[in-house]
């Protein structure tokens, strides 16, 4: 599991305000055990020979309420196509556009980058705006190189 938390899965869902149902601990645990920030249809099939009484419906639904809930997060990404991602700590993230590969841009640098944001012009933008910032989402999109990333 690449995420650790500090409470049991099933607590964990529970302290978000949802009943912990058997399917919610399986697709909880499948998407944060992946660094690939699936799609529904993804996440349905890599639970799916794990939970055969599961729908795509019911996965669907179900990252819907993990979203509402603060349990994980979605986004569309360049490409139009919506990801979820347990992580949801403010992190940035790279989509290779020939292979739609989408990664988490490493935890250091992705704080300095968010870190670099001037603060005045997201004042701005909640004034213009009349809301509040509070999830910043950036998406760097290119071409991978061939090799071991450095990370
Ligand atoms: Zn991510």
């Amino acid at each position: 599991m690449r995420t650790t938390f500090l409470q049991p899965v099933p607590e964990l869902i529970c302290s978000h305000g949802l009943r912990c149902t058997r399917q919610r601990r399986v697709l909880f645990e499948a998407l944060a055990s992946t660094h690939t920030h699936p799609t529904a249809e993804a996440l349905f099939e890599m639970v799916a020979p794990h939970a055969p009484d599961l729908s795509l419906a019911t996965v669907y639904n179900t990252l819907k309420a993990f979203c509402r809930s603060g349990l994980a997060r979605e986004f569309t990404s360049g490409n139009g196509t919506v990801h979820f991602d347990a992580n949801i700590d403010n992190h940035a993230h790279f989509q290779d556009r020939r292979s739609g590969n989408l990664v988490d841009v490493p935890k250091g640098l992705s704080a300095r980058l968010l870190a670099s944001l001037p603060k005045d012009t997201i004042a701005q933008i909640e004034a213009r705006l009349h809301c509040k910032v509070e999830q910043v989402h950036i998406e760097f999109v290119g071409q991978s190189h061939a090799g071991p990333a450095v990370v």
